[in-house]
């Protein structure tokens, strides 16, 4: 019989009733040291109090108005965005899918707007991926992903990452934009060089495209910059962010320049959720906090000590693990043996990360993660990995 969840996750196991900062409890009063964060969500671990008082006060207040009517949370996180973005204006979502839709739609739109409503598609990349609307797995084109979903939506160019030159000879007149992720999640953790960013940024501007940029898990303070292309030297049109903004409440957007939305006037794009005012004030409370030098500079400096740890795991234990990569504090550690059997043994040593295309396992933990727990999960993925090889 069915179960009454569509069985559309091979769950694991486990079950959690509260957590902690990067602690997770299970109903035994088990804790669990979350590596994940709920897949790059939680990025002020769990409980934040800050964020727990903010939604408890929106709570008391007002819950939802529609877009109907001003919403001064939403304004105060768009402003918040663009003081600290290339954008001059957002749309607010409630999904990591939603804000992608919206970048795809409004970059067609812009070229609608320039006289040139030929140009509809939109370049992409093998190992992407960007969400499950039709639209977004159409978009990323992997069949694991579109398998007996079809029709798909045309207009998505598909190509391998790595070549400037395989992009540059499927730009025609045809093609709208292109469409990366600065560093791949699903993928198995594929940070692009900055002069492949570069270079995807010229091929745009020497031939009249927009460059829309998925910075759903790769943005929000993940790799020590407040969004990934910083480390470039490069903007995006438009950009597509969701999972941290959020820290654990949903909340999604998409942000432009000017020059690119210009074409979404009244009535042309909507949401009945979107820029809800206890996601908003969950979302500015989060930029509060994370948009700071202080917050980002030690990002970095608990991102180097993880790493470097990481390399020395992965050096004793050359039979379970290949290598470490990725950025910031978004690390993938590619397995020699099933990547998923090393979660698993995590599980059991109560660890928990994620698993990622590639045979990688992701960390993605909260970015304010203490140093001693991240010694700690260092500790644990160690035990696991001792325990792997005692079966081989
Ligand atoms: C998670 C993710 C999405 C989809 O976000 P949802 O909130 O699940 O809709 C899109 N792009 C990237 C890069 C992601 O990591």
């Amino acid at each position: 019989m069915i179960p009454s969840v569509l069985p559309t996750y091979a769950r694991a196991p486990l079950t959690f009733v509260s957590g902690e900062g990067s602690w997770l409890v299970d109903a035994d009063n088990r804790r669990y040291l979350d590596m994940g964060g709920g897949i790059a969500v939680n990025v002020l671990g769990h409980a934040h109090p800050e964020l727990v008082s903010v939604l408890q006060d929106q709570a008391t207040q007002l819950w939802h108005t529609s877009n109907l009517y001003n919403i001064p949370n939403q304004q105060a996180l768009a402003d918040r965005l663009v003081e600290h973005t290339f954008a001059d204006t957002v749309f607010v979502t409630n999904s990591g899918t939603e804000s992608m839709e919206c970048c795809v739609k409004m970059a067609r739109k812009y070229h609608v707007e320039n006289g040139n409503p030929e140009r509809v598609n939109i370049i992409t990349f093998e190992g992407s991926f960007h969400g499950r609307s039709l639209g977004m797995i159409s978009a990323a084109g992997a069949e694991k992903l579109t398998k007996g979903f079809g029709p798909l939506l045309p207009g998505f160019v598909h190509l391998k990452l790595g070549d400037l030159a395989d992009v540059a000879a499927a730009i025609d007149e045809t093609t709208a934009a292109i469409m990366v992720e600065p560093v791949q999640g699903e993928g198995g953790i594929i940070p692009l060089p900055d002069d492949y960013m570069q270079g995807l940024r010229k091929l745009c501007d020497d031939n009249g495209l927009l460059l829309i940029l998925d910075e759903i898990q790769c943005g929000m303070g993940r790799t020590g910059k407040l969004f990934a292309h910083e480390w470039a030297g490069i903007t995006p049109d438009i950009m597509g962010i969701a999972k941290g903004i959020g820290g654990g409440f949903p909340l999604g957007a998409c942000l432009a320049t000017e020059v690119a939305a210009k074409g979404m006037v009244a009535g042309s794009h909507g949401s009945t959720y979107g820029g809800n005012p206890l996601a908003c004030a969950v979302g500015s409370k989060v930029m509060d906090i994370v948009a700071t030098p202080e917050f980002l500079g030690e990002v970095s400096a608990k991102a180097g000590r993880l790493r470097q740890r990481l390399e020395g795991l992965v050096a004793s234990h050359p039979k379970v693990f290949v290598t470490v990569r990725g950025s910031g504090l978004m690390l993938g550690i590619e397995c020699k043996v099933t990547n998923m059997d090393v979660v698993k043994a995590g599980y059991d040593e109560k660890i928990l990360t994620v698993p990622g295309g590639a045979n990688v396992v992701r960390l993605l933990p909260p970015l304010n993660i203490s140093n001693d727990d991240i010694d700690e999960a260092v500790a644990r993925l160690d035990q696991a990995a001792t325990a792997i090889e005692a079966t081989l």
